[in-house]
């Protein structure tokens, strides 16, 4: 995959992508990115990107010239035509589903915004997605493009070296992970549960079964589609709920 970011503060994604699962990602080819500063595309003669809005108020807005000139640009380069993300608020929240998505795109182009905002022909004529990372107001995109560009490089194949954590992930399947532990077995005083040391592999996968439709219960249960579910699940399920003195569907 290449990824092409346009952004006014390239040096903040240095660290990100040179260090870690990202480094070593891209050092096995998995993909390969560019930072383009876009204010080397404006043909403002004071080198500006920026502007006062039409119709007054507060801060400054992106021009379009600068941002369709590199896009139309790096379109060429690649010879391709690839989604163009757009950060911003008022996107579409991003999950899990969005990530294996964009993880089969072979090119994909992420704008930053910064200051007020952008001129909405950018956001009408060019881009093909709008991404929000949340409902909270940052600074600028870059944070944003580093959680998609995260999420969607370790979907990439062989970008992990082990297919199957990425498989078990949160958010992969509609529950959230089962609970992790590892060494010591006794950690002042907090034990490991015994299953976890049977060396039963059934009974394991069963317990982390219902630690994870337990978990997705307790925390996030706007995840649960009760539509969706295998028999174990629903039964699990209303195990759970009846363990917790919920009516279940069934009256369980
Ligand atoms: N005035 C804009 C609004 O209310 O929608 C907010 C502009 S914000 C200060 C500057 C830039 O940060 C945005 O153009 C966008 O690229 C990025 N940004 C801010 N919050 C974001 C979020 N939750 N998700 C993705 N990008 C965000």
């Amino acid at each position: 995959m290449k990824l092409d970011i346009l952004t006014l503060f390239p040096e903040m994604f240095t660290n990100v992508f040179e260090s870690s699962m990202l480094k070593k990602a891209k050092d096995k080819g998995a993909y390969d990115y560019d930072l383009i500063d876009f204010r080397t595309y404006t043909e403002n003669k004071h080198n500006k990107v920026d502007d006062y809005p039409y119709g007054g108020g507060a801060g400054m807005v992106l021009t379009p010239q600068p941002i369709f000139d590199a896009v139309a640009d790096l379109k060429a380069k690649q010879q391709s035509q690839p989604r163009v993300i757009l950060l911003c608020p008022q996107g579409e929240p991003y999950t899990q589903a969005k990530a294996h998505e964009l993880a089969e795109e072979n090119h994909l182009i992420m704008i930053c915004g910064h200051y007020e905002g952008y001129d909405e022909r950018i956001r009408t004529e060019l881009a093909t997605d709008e991404i929000s990372i949340g409902d909270y107001v940052l600074t600028g995109g870059e944070l944003g493009a580093m959680v998609v560009a995260d999420s969607v490089i370790r979907l990439l194949p062989d970008a992990l070296g082990n297919e199957e954590s990425a498989a078990q992930d949160s958010f992969s399947k509609p529950w959230l992970e089962h609970p992790h532990y590892t060494r010591p077995q006794d950690f002042r005083g907090h034990q490991v549960p015994d299953v976890l040391l049977s060396g039963n592999h059934q009974k394991i996968d069963d317990w982390r079964q219902y630690q994870s439709i337990k978990r997705t219960y307790e925390r996030r249960p706007d995840l649960i589609d009760e539509s969706t579910l295998s028999d174990k699940e629903r039964q699990l399920l209303n195990q759970i709920k009846a363990e917790q003195g919920v009516a279940s569907d069934n009256g369980v």
